[in-house]
C-alpha cells in the first residue's frame, strides 16, 4: 500500500477535465498535476484516499511525444489554461474522449463524436474579458486572473487567449487609477471601488466595449478615464458602468450606465449583424461559434416553412443565423436585455418571421406545449447546469422531429440526452466544436430525433 512521501515511478494515461494526470501505481489510481499523457516520471505520493491518491512531479524521466515548450509565465497558477504543455492536437484527442466517455458513462448511450473541430485560432480568440481587479499583499493594484478555485489575483500583463489590445486597456485603466486614486474593491471589506474589468471586442465590427465594473454608482473622474480610454484605443465605440454593490461572486450587476457612445457592441456571425448589451451572453469565439453555428445547422436539416424553437437564445444568434431557412422562429431567453438585443437584431436585419420570449425555457415551454404548438425542430442551447427538467418534459408534447442539443458541458448534455431518450429520442450524432482551445472546455453538438412507434 502506497503512503505519503513514498517515491514511485508512474506513466500519465489519462487527463481529468481539471487538468490532472491519470496513473495506476499497482491497480491504484494516483492524480499527478503538471503531467502529459505518456509522460513517464518519478513522482512523490502526497496524499491517499481509499480510491485515489495525489501525487507531485519530481522529475520527468521521459517526456511524452505530445509536450511543447510552454509559452505563459502563469501557465497553471492562473486558472485559465490547462495544456499550453501539449500541443493543440493532443488536446482535441483528449477533449473529444471526455465528451464520448461523458455519453457512456452518464448518458449510457450508444453515441461518440463523429470528430472534433478544431477552433480556427488557438490564441487571441477570445473577444471577452472579465479582469479581476485587487490588491496584492503589499497594497499594489493588481490586475489578472483568478488562481484556480479562488479568489486570489494572479498578476498577468498580457493572456495569449485575448489580443494584445486588451492589455493596453487595462493598463491604461490601472494609470487612472494610480492617478486618481481610485481603490479597487475589497472582497473582504466591501470597501472599495473598481471590481473588474469587462471588455468585449467585434471581430466583425472592429468595435470595442469597455464596462467597468464598480462598487458604487458614480465612476469618480470619468471624464478623465473616457479621454485616456479613447487616446489609448480609438476603436472604443462605448464606455459603459456596471454597478455591481452586492457582496457576492457574481461579476455583473444589473444596472449598466452608458458614460460613452452606444450601449451595445456590434458583431456579425454567420452573415447576420449582432448588437450585444453588456448583461447579454455572446459566444467568446468568433470564428468557433460559426463553425458550431453551421454544425447546429446542419444537424437541423431545416425544411421550407418549418417552425423552429430555439430555447436559451441569448441575442438570438442561433435561430436568427438559420432564419432564412425556417417558416417561424420562436427564441426564449430569461436575460431581459438578451431578448430586448435579439427583437432588435431580426428588425435590423429584416427577419420578420421570428418572436423573442422572455421568460425561463421550462416554463415557456409548457406554455407553448399547452397552446398546442408543435414545432419541427427544438434547438436547445443551455448554461453549463443543463436543460430544466421541464424542458424535457414539454418536449413529449411539443413533440418535434428533430431536437438539437448545443452545450458547454457535455457531463449535463449527456444526462439531458439521456432523460430525452426515454421520452422517445435517439442520439443519432454528436460532434465536438472545439470553442475554447487551451482550456478545459469544449462544446459538443448532439442530435436527437424522434423514434418512429
Ligand atoms: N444560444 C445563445 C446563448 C447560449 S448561452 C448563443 O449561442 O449565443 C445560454 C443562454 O441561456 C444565456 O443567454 C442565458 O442567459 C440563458 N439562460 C440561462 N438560464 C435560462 C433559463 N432558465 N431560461 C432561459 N434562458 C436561460
Amino acid at each position: 500500500m502506497l503512503k505519503k512521501n513514498d517515491i514511485v515511478t508512474l506513466t500519465i494515461t489519462d487527463l481529468t477535465n481539471e487538468g490532472m494526470g491519470v496513473a495506476k501505481y499497482e491497480g491504484y489510481v494516483l492524480f499527478v498535476p503538471k503531467t502529459a499523457i505518456g509522460d513517464v516520471i518519478s513522482a512523490k505520493v502526497l496524499k491517499t484516499l481509499t480510491s485515489h491518491g495525489f501525487a507531485k512531479c519530481e522529475k520527468i524521466i521521459t517526456p511524452s511525444e505530445t509536450r511543447k515548450d510552454v509559452d505563459c509565465p502563469v501557465f497553471t497558477k492562473c486558472g485559465g489554461c490547462l495544456f499550453r504543455h501539449i500541443t493543440y492536437e493532443a488536446e482535441l484527442a483528449i477533449k473529444k474522449s471526455w465528451v464520448d466517455e461523458h455519453f457512456r458513462r452518464i448518458g449510457k448511450l450508444d453515441i461518440a463524436c463523429d470528430r472534433i473541430i478544431p477552433s480556427p485560432a488557438e490564441n487571441g480568440y477570445r473577444n471577452k474579458a472579465q479582469i479581476p481587479c485587487g490588491e496584492d499583499k503589499d497594497g499594489n493594484l493588481s490586475f489578472g486572473f483568478f488562481a484556480p478555485h479562488s479568489h486570489r489575483i494572479i498578476p498577468s500583463e498580457n493572456c495569449l487567449l485575448q489580443p494584445d489590445f486588451y492589455a493596453d486597456i487595462t493598463k491604461t485603466v490601472e494609470k487612472w487609477m494610480k492617478q486618481y486614486q481610485i481603490k479597487p474593491y475589497n472582497e473582504e471589506t466591501h470597501k472599495g471601488i473598481l471590481r473588474h474589468l469587462f471588455i468585449r471586442d467585434g471581430r466583425v465590427s472592429g468595435e470595442v466595449m469597455v464596462c467597468l465594473v464598480s462598487n458604487s454608482d458614480k465612476l469618480p473622474h470619468a471624464d478623465a478615464l473616457i479621454k485616456m480610454l479613447l487616446a489609448t484605443n480609438p476603436k472604443i465605440t462605448s464606455i459603459v458602468l456596471n454597478v455591481n454593490k452586492k457582496p457576492n461572486n457574481e461579476i455583473l450587476g444589473l444596472k449598466c450606465i452608458t458614460l460613452y457612445g452606444k450601449d451595445t457592441i456590434r458583431d456579425t456571425l454567420c452573415g447576420v449583424s449582432f448588437d450585444i448589451s453588456p448583461l447579454s451572453f455572446y459566444q467568446v469565439n468568433h470564428d468557433g461559434a460559426e463553425v458550431l453555428y453551421h454544425t447546429a445547422a446542419e444537424f437541423a436539416e431545416l425544411t421550407e416553412g418549418d417552425t423552429l424553437l430555439d430555447l436559451y437564445c441569448g441575442v438570438g444568434t442561433i435561430g436568427l443565423s438559420m432564419a432564412n431557412k425556417a417558416g417561424k422562429l420562436i427564441g426564449v431567453e430569461v436575460i431581459p436585455a438578451a431578448v430586448e438585443n435579439a427583437k432588435e437584431n431580426a428588425r435590423r436585419n429584416g427577419v420578420i418571421n421570428a418572436e423573442f420570449i422572455c421568460a425561463d425555457a421550462g416554463e415557456a415551454a409548457k406554455k407553448l406545449a399547452a397552446d398546442d404548438m408543435k414545432p419541427d425542430v427544438v434547438i436547445v442551447d443551455p448554461p453549463r447546469k443543463g436543460c430544466g427538467k421541464d424542458v424535457i418534459e414539454a418536449m413529449k408534447t411539443l413533440s418535434p422531429r428533430r431536437i438539437v442539443m448545443v452545450s458547454c458541458n457535455s457531463a449535463t448534455a449527456a444526462r439531458d440526452c439521456a432523460r430525452l431518450k426515454e421520452i422517445g429520442y435517439e442520439p443519432v450524432k454528436m460532434r465536438a466544436v472545439d470553442m475554447f482551445p487551451r482550456t478545459g472546455h469544449v462544446e459538443c453538438v448532439i442530435l436527437m430525433t424522434k423514434v418512429q412507434l
